[in-house]
């Protein structure tokens, strides 16, 4: 007998849905009791799913008995009783199975179609609905795909997840019953089963759709169409497109079926074969033993894959990304990269500094800290899982070591400002730099320290590496390493940690209102302005330069066969919008770079185009959204 057993048993009220794990399930002919009762459709009765609205899959379903209580955080809950539901039904068509469903009523209708944004009805499957299995007219199935149940082993999802950059989870694949203990694929070669009193015929496997690629923590679909892209290359019949992961189930009994219940093999079948033209050398590892490429990604956006989550605080979290596909990164200790976040339908983009090394250019790692009322950090928080794909481009910013970098300096940070200085130990220490470091950082709570155990045994490894901290609210604590003050950082704080500070050159990043505070500090004891470097965390709108004319110029946007005509005082990115062009960028403020782009001739006037490096601008690349015409101008949007 096999030692496989019931792992988990999952019901999806409305089909597409969220599942919910039960301890025990009723197994009717039709599939788990409570599974695809209910669908969602377009007035005509077209049902919709996961596949085209990706956001159904964020609904949260409660079931009790008869009632389902759905949720969602953008709207109020709503109960459903089928008793309330008038004897009222809908043609409806699921798969090619023409049939009927009951109609729930004008406050379902109203809610699932405020929800999604379009005119839509919920339908149940009431008592005058029929359907049955396509090929087994014999067996009543409800709203599923095809089959009543379908089952997944676990070795099948460690096998995929093995090739994968990152691992999906089960919720990807929105099976009933999940099995422990079998080998990858076990569930291929068998044709009968029996769990707890119930007998299962196991007809075919479960052909894949693109439903899979919806990421059931972010709701929204992989750009790269993971993980079905790998099961591509290793489970496709040989003589059709079909995909298959998972086995489909018929019911032969009713009862019940309970987790940890065994799996009893009454009949085996012979394992269907697939091609199989996986390569090895897709693998996160094989790109370790043989490093590709450098990615350059400030010319089109990288696809990040999350490949680890860390909680560094309560309210900050190291998201580490690989690049999909594997390429190397390239980056500047302290440069920061744009995150593009698909929320709501629409795309929102932030800055993030990359936190980890760039000596270490396999990952790269984001810190980010929530901001009250923030969308895109809560977003992250929430929704950014293992697995989780987001695009980026970047690296941008001038607040990082240099080449020819002063070996003195006293690096000072506030809360999530950290992030740099992070990157910037992390190489120092990577590479052997040993470069005498004063690292001071300003935590409200001790508890509210990022990375420090991390940065303790960096200063272990770096003997001039000196670390020390202040707590605003909560006093230090003697299991910090480093020297610990309370209260806010002063200028009796910052001659204690650094009396040569004036040999130094200081890095300091925060809040706005801490940088200032610091900067007066720095400055009241003496420090040179050209010592001073900082970076700040938000974007103030551009001012005009001083010098800004109304004269008009024309101005030829070569990419788009479009001449308009440019003002002084408006920037190039403004001219293009208004010529109707559309330019993609980020801060509108010169310091992502997002909307970097070549000038072919003319002279611009861009005093705040710090996402610009050196060499973007000896290679003739500026940025359209701080840049101002003093000529007519030829550009390449
Ligand atoms: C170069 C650079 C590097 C950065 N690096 C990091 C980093 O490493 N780690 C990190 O955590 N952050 C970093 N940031 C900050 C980051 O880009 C975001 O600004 C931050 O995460 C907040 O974004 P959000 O979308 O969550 O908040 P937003 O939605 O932008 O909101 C910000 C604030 O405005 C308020 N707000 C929003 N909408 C309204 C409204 N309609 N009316 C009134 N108030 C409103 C919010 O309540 C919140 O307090 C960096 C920024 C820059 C420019």
């Amino acid at each position: 007998m096999s030692a496989a057993v019931v792992r988990d048993l999952l019901i999806y009220p409305i089909k597409s849905t969220a599942g919910i794990s039960m301890p025990q399930a009723s197994i009717l002919t039709s599939g788990l009791a409570g599974d695809r009762r209910y669908l969602i459709t377009k007035p005509d009765g077209t049902f919709v799913t996961g596949r085209t609205h990706p956001k159904i899959t964020a609904i949260t379903c409660q079931y009790r008995v008869q009632l389902i209580t759905l949720s969602h955080e953008d709207v109020s809950d709503l109960t459903l009783n089928p008793t309330d539901f008038h004897d009222q039904y809908l043609d409806t068509c699921v798969w090619g199975t023409n049939m009927i469903g009951q109609e729930c009523g004008q406050t379902a209708d109203t809610w699932i179609s405020e929800l999604l944004g379009e005119p839509l009805k919920l339908l149940y499957f009431g008592d005058r609905s029929e359907r049955f299995v396509k090929q087994h007219p014999e067996n009543d199935v409800s709203f599923a795909d095809g089959f009543p149940l379908l089952l997944i082993g676990d070795g099948s999802l460690t096998e995929l997840n093995n090739r994968l950059l990152a691992p999906v989870a089960m919720a990807n694949f929105r099976p009933n019953i999940t099995i422990s203990g079998t080998s990858p694929f076990e569930e291929d070669g068998w044709s009968q089963i029996r769990i707890g009193d119930v007998r299962f015929e196991l007809p075919a496997p479960c052909a894949r759709c693109v439903f899979t690629t919806v990421d059931p923590y972010a709701h929204v679909a992989d750009k790269v169409i993971e993980p079905l892209k790998t099961l591509t290359r290793f489970r496709k019949e040989v003589d059709s497109n079909n995909v298959m992961f998972g086995e489909n189930m018929i019911p032969i009994d009713t009862g019940t079926v309970r987790i940890g219940d065994p799996v009893e093999v009454l009949k085996t079948k012979s394992k269907p074969v697939y091609i199989d033209n996986w390569q090895p050398q897709s693998s996160r590892l094989s790109n370790h033993l043989s490093p590709k490429a450098s990615s350059n990604f400030n010319k089109t956006p990288v696809l990040l894959r999350c490949v680890q989550v860390i909680d560094e605080t309560p309210d900050v979290k190291t998201f580490k990304f690989t690049a999909d596909p594997v390429q190397r990164f390239d980056y500047k200790p302290g440069q920061f990269l744009t995150l593009y976040v698909p929320i709501n339908g629409t795309t929102v983009s932030r800055c993030y500094t990359i936190s980890s090394s760039p000596s270490r250019p396999d990952l790269l790692s984001v810190t980010v800290k929530r901001v009250s009322g923030g969308t895109v950090s809560n977003w992250l928080h929430d929704h950014v899982t293992v697995g989780s794909s987001l695009e980026a481009s970047g690296p941008s910013g001038v607040f990082h070591l240099q080449e020819k970098q002063n070996r003195k300096l006293l690096m000072i940070s506030g809360g999530s400002g950290i992030t740099p200085m992070l990157s910037m130990t992390r190489f120092m220490a990577d590479i052997g730099l040993n470069y005498d470091v004063c690292f001071h950082h300003s935590a409200q709570t001790p508890v509210d320290l990022i990375a420090w155990q991390e940065l303790s045994l960096l200063a272990h490894q770096l003997p001039d590496l000196h670390l020390s901290y202040n707590t605003s609210k909560g006093s230090p604590t003697s299991t910090a390493d480093g020297q610990g003050f309370e209260g806010r950082l002063s200028s009796e704080i910052i001659k204690k940690i650094c009396p040569d500070l004036l040999e130094r050159e200081v890095f300091v990043c925060g809040p706005d209102g801490y940088m200032s505070a610091t900067k007066e500090l720095l400055f009241g004891l003496g420090l040179p302005k050209d010592k001073y470097n900082q970076e700040s965390f938000s974007i103030e709108p551009l001012p005009l330069p001083d010098d800004a004319s109304s004269a008009s110029y024309n101005i030829v946007f070569a990419e788009s066969g479009i001449t308009a005509e440019i003002r002084g005082n408006q920037t190039v990115l403004d001219a293009a919008e208004a010529a109707g062009i559309e330019v993609s960028y980020s801060c509108r403020a010169g310091i992502c770079g997002t909307c970097k782009s070549d000038i072919k001739s003319g002279d611009i006037q861009a005093s705040n185009a710090m996402g610009l490096s050196d060499e973007d601008s000896t290679d003739g690349r500026f940025l359209p959204c701080c840049s101002y015409a003093k000529s007519d101008l030829v550009v390449d949007l």
